[in-house]
C-alpha cells in the first residue's frame, strides 16, 4: 500500500521502520527542527500548501493511506489530514499515544493553553521559580507573568527571548538528571504540555519527589470522527485488518 506517514515524532520514525518491508512509505516533517532524526525509507521536507496543498499532493503521489503520527499538540496539520482525506474519500488513522496520568504524590492543575497556564502562574506561587518545557511556540504567552523563568526547547526561539534563560537540550531525558535540575536551579513550578510517552516523563517524577506542583496544558482535541491508534502495534493491525 502507498502510505503518506506525518512524522516528527519517535513513533512515527518507529512505525516507519516497522512498515517499509511490507509497503510503499513516505515520510512527512515539517522542516523546522534542526538536525532533525530522520526515518528511514523515502522523506517528503516541508509543509504541503494547506488543505489544498495536501489533497493536491495526495492525489499527485496516488496515496492510498494517510497516517499520521504527528505530536499531539500538533493540531493544525492533523486537522488538515483529516479535511484532505475526507475531501478525497481516503482512510485515514491517527497514531496518538497516550496522555499522562497523575499519579499519587503529584499535584497538577490543567489549563487549556499556554495563555491559560502563565495566567494561573501569579495564584500558584507569589515571586518563585518557573521550568517551562513545553517547546518554543507557546513561550511568549510567559513573557510578562514577572517570574524568574527557566525554558527548555530543542532549538532556540526566534527572537532569542531576553526575558529568561534558556536550556537547549532534546530527550531522552533521565530521572536523576532530572531531579538534579529542579533542585539545582530552585525551580518552584514545572509547565509542561501533556504530550505522553516515557522520553520526556522523567521531569513528573522529579516533581512528585521534590512535591513541586505542576501546570499541564491539555491536549488540543482530535478532528471528530477521526480513527485513533494508540501505538504503533495498532496501526500494523488496522493495516492488515
Ligand atoms: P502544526 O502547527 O500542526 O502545523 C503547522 C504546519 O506545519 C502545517 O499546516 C504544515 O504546513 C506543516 N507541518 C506540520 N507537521 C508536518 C509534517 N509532519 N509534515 C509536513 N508538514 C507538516 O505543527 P507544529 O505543532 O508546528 O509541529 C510541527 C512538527 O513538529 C510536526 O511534525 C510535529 O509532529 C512535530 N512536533 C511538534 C511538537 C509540538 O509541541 N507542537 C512537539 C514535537 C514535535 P502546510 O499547511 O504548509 O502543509
Amino acid at each position: 500500500m502507498k502510505i503518506l506517514l506525518l512524522g516528527g515524532t519517535g513513533e512515527a520514525r518507529r512505525l516507519a521502520a516497522e512498515l517499509l518491508p511490507d509497503h510503499d512509505v513516505i515520510s512527512s516533517l515539517a522542516g523546522r527542527t534542526r538536525d532533525a532524526r530522520l526515518p528511514v525509507g523515502a522523506l517528503h521536507h516541508g509543509g504541503f500548501g494547506g488543505v489544498e496543498g495536501l489533497s493536491s499532493w495526495l492525489v499527485d503521489h496516488g496515496i492510498q493511506t494517510v497516517i499520521d503520527a504527528t505530536h499531539p499538540f500538533a493540531a493544525m496539520m492533523t486537522a488538515h489530514a483529516a479535511a484532505a482525506c475526507s475531501a478525497l474519500d481516503l482512510p485515514l488513522l491517527v497514531l496518538r499515544r497516550p496522555g499522562w496520568q497523575q499519579q499519587p504524590g503529584d499535584t497538577w492543575h490543567w489549563t487549556s493553553d499556554s495563555a491559560a497556564a502563565a495566567a494561573l502562574l501569579p495564584a500558584l506561587l507569589a515571586g518563585g521559580r518557573v521550568f517551562l518545557t513545553i517547546g518554543r511556540q507557546g513561550l511568549a504567552a510567559f513573557a510578562h507573568t514577572g517570574l524568574w523563568t527557566l525554558a527548555r526547547c530543542v532549538d532556540p526561539p526566534d527572537p532569542v527571548p531576553t526575558w529568561c534563560e534558556l536550556i537547549l537540550d532534546r530527550g531522552p531525558y533521565e530521572p536523576a538528571a532530572e531531579l538534579e535540575l529542579l533542585r539545582t536551579r530552585r525551580i518552584d513550578v514545572l509547565v509542561t504540555k501533556n504530550s505522553g510517552g516515557d522520553m520526556t516523563s522523567a521531569k513528573l517524577a522529579a516533581a512528585r519527589e521534590l512535591s513541586i506542583p505542576v501546570v499541564l496544558i491539555e491536549r488540543p482535541p482530535l478532528p471528530a470522527g477521526v480513527a485513533v491508534a494508540r501505538t504503533t502495534g495498532e496501526v500494523r493491525a488496522w493495516l492488515t485488518g
